[in-house]
């Protein structure tokens, strides 16, 4: 495809073909059948939603909602809820798709699902983002629960999120049902360190592919959100220097190491990086581009592609964000001997900590903090050590081995459960 018809296709589309290209190499590699193949790239169920939404002006405007559950054949639907302006049924399908093979990867029973709304947070007042989403779980109710699918954060999305979707479906219910959502409030049934989970496990996996101590290992971060600025905080606890960071507002670096903690609190004075004072401004660009010893892309989709690959300077990637990388630009990295943590493991905390608050829910107990990241530690050691262990034994990158795991865990569920009727 010409840059130029690449542009045409939304950045949805796009992550939706990264993920088929994905599935179909692990399926040659796992000699899978068609029909097995054709089972695995067809989401099991997909709801598009109109969401009618009262401003507070009066007017009534309309936006699109989804929920997709690509595959429930290990387990029921699992997968966070992203309000987004660009968030399509593309998207949603492709994020969907990677957290089947997430939770096969990393062995918890669940399968996939995502959710979204095109909507950006950002222009609505609270009151209009409440009842936003009150009336697009309403809508989607139907095929959502503890048993069926469990929505959990994603990008524009929190825990006062989690906590109305709980209590819409409640009411509903007539009774509470905590097991609904994941990444609740902690008064409402969440588990202690699920907030932090995602970027612990991006730690974990960053401190598993390096070689030797991170002590003063350099480090830059894309995104500063809930998985990038606790991840950054992780990263320097561990011994590392973070020295870049960038979100929507822009891109600060300092190369003898940020103050995270600082400029945390920059970003909850101001909204954003942008202007901290104790750091240089740098373009978006330059920030991918930096000379690091480790870069994690805890943003979007598609932030590493064939146009700027080959500028990349850090010996490691350690993906924080769902997709940030696309298969084009996987060659590149490749080539240029860059080790690459995908997606599917180095931002699976997030989901083995839902798994644990969801069981917690499900016995009415709850955990220890020191007990839940034991747990998550020891998963997340153990789905590296096999991701790792199959990529030297068949020559594989680690996101090549990973998808034949996962994909491989799903498919053979689908052959022990056979075709009804
Ligand atoms: P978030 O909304 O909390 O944060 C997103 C961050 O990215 C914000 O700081 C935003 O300003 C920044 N950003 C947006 N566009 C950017 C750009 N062009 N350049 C630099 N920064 C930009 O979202 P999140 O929950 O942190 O999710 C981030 C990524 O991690 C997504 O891909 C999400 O699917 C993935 N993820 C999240 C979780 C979770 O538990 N929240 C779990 C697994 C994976």
């Amino acid at each position: 495809m010409t840059p130029a018809a690449a542009t045409l296709v939304s950045p949805g589309r796009q992550a939706l073909d990264s993920a088929l290209l994905q599935l179909d190499q692990a399926a040659d590699r796992l000699h899978l059948d068609d029909g097995l193949r054709t089972m695995l790239a067809t989401p099991r169920r997909s709801l598009t939603v109109s969401v009618p939404v009262r401003r507070e002006d009066g007017r009534m405007d309309v936006v699109q909602g989804f929920r997709v559950q690509h595959n429930t054949t290990r387990g029921p639907a699992k997968g966070g809820i992203r309000f987004h302006p660009s968030t399509d049924i593309h998207e949603v399908t492709a994020l969907a798709m990677w957290m089947t093979w997430k939770c096969a990867l990393v062995g918890i029973p669940y399968g996939g699902a995502k959710g979204g709304v095109s909507v950006d947070p950002a222009t609505l007042t609270t009151r209009e983002l409440e009842r936003v989403t009150r009336r697009y779980v309403n809508e989607i109710l139907p095929i959502i629960g503890p048993d069926k699918d469990i929505p959990a954060p994603d990008v524009g999305t929190d825990e006062q999120t989690m906590a109305w979707i709980m209590d819409t479906y409640s009411v509903n219910a007539g009774y509470p049902v905590p097991g609904v959502v994941t990444g609740k409030p902690m008064t409402l049934g969440g588990s202690l360190g699920r907030a932090g989970a995602t970027s612990r496990g991006v730690q974990i996996a960053t401190l598993k592919a390096m070689s030797g101590s991170p002590e003063g290992r350099t480090v830059a971060v894309q995104g500063f959100g809930k998985v990038g600025a606790p991840a950054a905080r992780y990263l320097a606890d561990a011994g590392c220097r973070v020295v870049g960071v960038s979100d929507a507002t822009g891109a600060v670096v300092n190369h003898s190491g940020l103050d995270v903690a600082d400029l945390r609190a920059w970003v909850e004075e101001t909204g954003g990086v942008y202007g901290y004072r104790h750091a240089d401004a740098l373009s978006h660009e330059d920030l991918l581009e930096l000379d690091v010893d480790v870069l994690v892309p805890a943003a979007l989709e598609g932030a590493i592609t064939a146009e700027n690959a080959s500028r990349i300077r850090a010996r490691l990637i350690v993906e924080g964000a769902n997709g940030p990388t696309t298969p084009e630009a996987d060659r590149i990295l490749a080539d240029a001997g860059i080790t690459v943590v995908p997606d599917i493991l180095a931002n699976a905390g997030g989901v083995i900590v839902s798994y644990l608050e969801w069981v917690q829910n499900l016995q009415a107990c709850s955990w220890s903090a020191k007990e839940v990241d034991t747990r998550l530690r020891d998963l997340m050691e153990e789905s590296f050590d096999a991701v790792a262990a199959m990529s030297a034994e068949r020559g594989l990158s680690l996101r090549q081995a990973a998808h034949v795991i996962g994909v491989g865990r799903v498919a053979e569920a689908h052959r022990m459960r056979g075709l009804y009727p």
